[in-house]
């Protein structure tokens, strides 16, 4: 006959050690200590408030989840949003108003002084023909004085036709 370890340990051994190892539910003496070392006057916590710093910890922690840095969907979104035809600025196959004065910035730099006076160095980019072609021939670089002068121009213009037209 072979040996088995079991065999060593007598049957009443054998259940007192299953019983210590079992996993008994808590006495409730136990229990009842348990829960009175959390609450009460033997709470860390009872009878004071939060302190500052604990106070700060959660709110940086609460913020963290709702104000945190957006994730890589949120990021994508956003991207998504501001790009094609969802963007404010788009319009078809048209360069925005403001982005088209970049285009031409970024095509075109602007000289060292302004294409009319020639004296001031140009601040802005000046559209010729109100058409806003894409090509540098419908652009002046005008020092802010001339634009004034050029803007002033056209608007004079553009009332005199209004007046010839009724
Ligand atoms: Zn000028």
């Amino acid at each position: 006959m072979t040996y088995k370890p079991g065999h060593v340990h007598s049957e009443a051994s054998r259940k007192k050690m299953s019983e210590s190892h079992t996993d008994v539910p808590l006495s409730e003496s136990h229990k009842k200590a348990l829960s009175e070392s959390r609450m009460g006057e033997k709470n860390p916590n009872y009878g004071k408030t939060f302190s500052e710093d604990h106070r700060r910890k959660l709110s940086e922690s609460h913020k963290g989840i709702v104000y945190g840095p957006p994730s890589e969907l949120t990021k994508k979104k956003i991207a998504e949003s501001q790009t094609g035809d969802k963007h404010p600025g788009w319009k078809g196959d048209e360069v925005g108003f403001a982005t088209l004065h970049e285009w031409m910035r970024k095509m075109y730099p602007p000289p060292e002084l302004c294409t009319k006076c020639g004296l001031n160095k140009p601040l802005d980019i000046h559209n010729i023909s109100g058409e806003y072609r894409r090509d540098i021939s419908d652009w002046q670089y005008l020092c802010r004085k001339c634009h004034q002068i050029v803007d002033g121009r056209h608007e004079k213009l553009l009332q005199r036709n209004k007046q010839r037209n009724t």
